[in-house]
């Protein structure tokens, strides 16, 4: 669909490999004074004084976690970057370095690689970020990128699945589902396009689902809203594969268990009205759809009121002792456990 056959095309082959990282690399300036040697030596030197360190990487495979037949290599890039990121707030710390790993077949031209890393350079600059290093290899047939972060926290403020406490509020940031269902409507576009190449789909109506599944934000901005609000979640976790699964993550880790709220779980209008028109229950969009990059976390019942006022920070339930179990309670006062349904791409 966004493939324009006649962009410049230019062999990796003209550049070699150093030619090809040098290329891809020479925009990538400096932000903190944590880097003390960026690309270019054998390996990237960091100081953090006394900081604890914070590590997190993710794998992307084409044809796994994405298609490039709907997915601009812009927009993966960023996503590639964003999907990092959100790990690391869901530690509480600070995202200041990545690493950005590429294997890549001789189809893409130069140019496509140029677009990969325009989404990259973009998501670095947006969320104020170091490119340190990475590597640069071929490969037989699609394109993989793996995206290492490295970020920075205060003993004091690090958050981990496992603190959350009986009677503690369940909270999250954003809305849910969206991602899940700009994907189905994707999907459904790639399927039309097959038949007939000419027809020009009408996205008005899921603008903001599609731009939450090709463009999606990490939540810097609530790690820096809950420290001005001087809330320490007990636990934290950000959304990847869907709120259920997150939510049997802090519970197994934290030994509790759980209430959620359905009519509670933050839903955006086109997420519902597309589920309707799809004729998918949007609570199970919610619950097992995925991709969100929202942050999940639990706080004291104390800290109820310094983030009550909050439109970005939804109460969804609350924490219980372990043996009352993992349930959601539904709109009609039933009471059913929630399973996980992560690995996904181990199932399709
Ligand atoms: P080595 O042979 O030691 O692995 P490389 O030639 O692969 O070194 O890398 C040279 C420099 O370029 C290193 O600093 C490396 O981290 C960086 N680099 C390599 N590939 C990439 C990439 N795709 N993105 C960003 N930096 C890269
Ligand atoms: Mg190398």
């Amino acid at each position: 669909m966004i493939e324009d056959k006649n962009q410049q095309r230019t062999q990796l082959s003209d550049l070699g490999e150093f030619g090809l990282i040098d290329h891809l690399t020479k925009n990538f300036k400096v932000k903190h004074k944590s880097t003390i040697k960026s690309i270019g030596d054998d390996a990237a030197v960091l100081n953090f004084d006394n900081k604890k360190i914070v590590v997190t990487t993710d794998l992307l495979l084409e044809g796994v976690h994405f298609d490039l037949s709907y997915m601009p290599l812009k927009h993966l890039g960023y996503k590639a970057v964003i999907v990092n990121l959100s790990d690391v707030y869901a530690m509480n710390a600070k995202a200041t370095q990545i690493t950005v790993s590429i294997a890549v077949s001789n189809r893409f031209p130069l140019e496509a690689l140029e677009d990969l890393y325009a989404g990259i350079e973009t998501a670095a600059d947006i969320y104020d970020i170091d490119v340190i290093g990475g590597d640069t290899t071929s490969s037989n047939k699609g394109l993989l990128i793996s995206v290492t972060a490295i970020g920075e926290v205060e003993s004091e403020n690090e958050v981990y699945r496992s603190g959350a406490k009986p009677n503690d509020l369940l909270v999250v940031s954003g809305d849910l589902g969206a991602a899940y269902m700009g994907l189905q409507v994707l999907e459904r576009e790639k399927e039309v396009y097959k038949v007939n190449p000419n027809s020009q789909p009408d996205l008005e109506p899921y603008t903001y689902i599609i731009e939450r599944q090709l463009k999606p934000e990490a939540r810097k901005d609530i790690v820096k809203l809950l420290s001005e609000l001087g809330v320490k979640p007990s636990s934290m976790i950000d959304i990847s594969d869907g709120l259920s699964s997150e939510i049997i993550h802090i519970c197994k880790q934290s030994k509790v268990g759980c209430d959620l709220y359905e009519e509670k779980i933050p839903l955006d209008p086109q997420v519902i009205s597309t589920c309707e028109e799809f004729n998918i229950d949007s609570t199970t969009v919610a619950l097992n759809g995925g991709e969100d990059y929202e942050l999940l976390f639990t706080i004291s019942q104390d800290d109820f009121l310094k983030i009550k006022a909050n439109p970005s920070l939804s109460v969804i339930g609350y924490i219980k002792e372990e043996k009352e179990g993992i349930h959601l309670i539904t709109r009609a006062d039933t009471k059913i456990p929630v399973k996980a349904q992560g690995w996904k791409n181990f199932n399709d």
